[in-house]
């Protein structure tokens, strides 16, 4: 049988609007899924309501019209998909696979903050829901950028949250129910969630699923080395001109500028971007920092 077409994704949580670092994933997901001759899909992780910013979901959705950056099919909202975490939880542990966690957060402290018993002597109402995570279990993956990554999951990370304390389902559950139900092959994002790879892999293997390849992009770090998404050139894309956030998204994605000069719409800038894409100039490193591509940029 023939491997399945390429599937790519981009699933932003709507913590806030969309800024440089965010456009990378978009960006990159869309390149590696159109040279591959395949689909890319945009999947909103709303299921974070104290988190959430009113009017982010929209906003968001709006910025990537306005960079051309379009859904091949219809846009899913995991707030919709309750009944899918459902069903994937109790197969979990209807098996034993998955456990009630009683712990409270000084019992979790008392275990170096790594889940390995449930010390728990008050019953909560809501218990946590955890993947049991067996002494031994180790996990390693090639990265399709980070070369090869391996974690001791049992050791570094303990028994993983599927349901939270407070009811909302965790990410590392719907992160995979999804990706799974949704057919995604490939799945591209910051290197912030290349640790939470193992967790996403050990529970598919878990489940008899087949493992998407991985690709985590650089982080992009100011030049005082904080996080960028924490300081001023983390302003909201929206407000900026698509054609030169584009343009500032291909440089850090270590392309070649030269290859969208005589574009000056999104529309042909993004027709000359899938064409010019070069995966293998796709920078390898955990982080790059914004004033020296900035730099770079400007000096073409
Ligand atoms: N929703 C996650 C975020 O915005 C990304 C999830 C993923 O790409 O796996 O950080």
């Amino acid at each position: 049988t023939p491997p399945p077409p390429y599937r790519g994704r981009f699933a932003p949580s709507p913590t806030g609007d969309l800024h440089l670092g965010s456009l990378l994933a978009a960006f990159a997901s869309w390149l590696l899924a159109r040279h591959a001759g395949g689909q890319w899909l945009i999947r909103v992780e709303d299921l974070d309501p104290p988190r959430e910013v009113p009017g982010a979901v929209e906003r968001q959705l709006r910025t990537l019209q306005a960079l051309g950056l379009e859904s091949d099919l219809a846009v899913v909202r995991q707030s919709q998909r309750h009944s899918s975490y459902q069903t994937v939880l109790q197969q979990l542990m209807a098996r034993g696979e998955a456990f009630e966690c009683h712990c409270s957060r000084s019992d979790l402290a008392d275990q170096g903050g790594i889940h390995h018993a449930c010390l728990g002597q008050r019953l909560r109402d809501t218990p946590a829901i955890r993947l049991r995570v067996p002494a031994g279990t180790v996990i390693g993956f090639e990265d399709g950028l980070q070369g090869h990554f391996v974690q001791d999951l049992h050791a570094q990370v303990g028994d993983v949250v599927l349901r939270r304390a407070d009811g909302l389902w965790a990410y590392q559950l719907a992160v995979v129910v999804d990706d799974h139900l949704q057919g995604i092959t490939d799945v591209v994002r910051g290197a912030d969630l290349l640790d939470s790879t193992p967790r996403q892999m050990f529970l598919q293997q878990r489940l008899g699923w087949a493992a998407p390849r991985y690709l985590h992009l650089p982080l992009l770090l100011d030049a005082d080395g904080q996080k960028l998404s924490k300081s001023l050139s983390s302003a909201p894309i929206e407000q900026q001109d698509p054609l030169a956030m584009l343009r500032l998204a291909w440089r850090c994605l270590g392309q070649a500028p030269a290859a969208l000069d005589a574009a000056f719409s999104v529309a042909t800038t993004l027709q000359r971007a899938q064409a010019e894409f070069d995966p293998s100039r796709l920078p390898g490193v955990p982080s790059i920092t914004f004033a020296a591509t900035h730099n770079i940029g400007d000096a073409s």
